[in-house]
């Protein structure tokens, strides 16, 4: 079983999918992939909304 979060799924014109064996290791992924591509800051990966948003998009395969 594996977490994935497609970086499509939360509005932007990216093929980036994250992964990870848990939901950790997969927001980890997720996060340094948002800071370097789509710039965002760790203050913006804090907020909480944002933070449900993407737990809204993950998928369990
Ligand atoms: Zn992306």
């Amino acid at each position: 079983m594996a977490y994935t979060l497609a970086c499509r799924d939360s509005g932007v014109d990216c093929p980036y999918v994250a992964r990870g064996e848990t939901f950790e290791e997969m927001w980890k992924n997720a996060s340094k992939h948002v800071k370097e591509v789509h710039g965002y800051t760790d203050k913006q990966l804090n907020d909480p909304k944002l933070k449900e948003k993407m737990k809204s998009l993950v998928k369990k395969t």
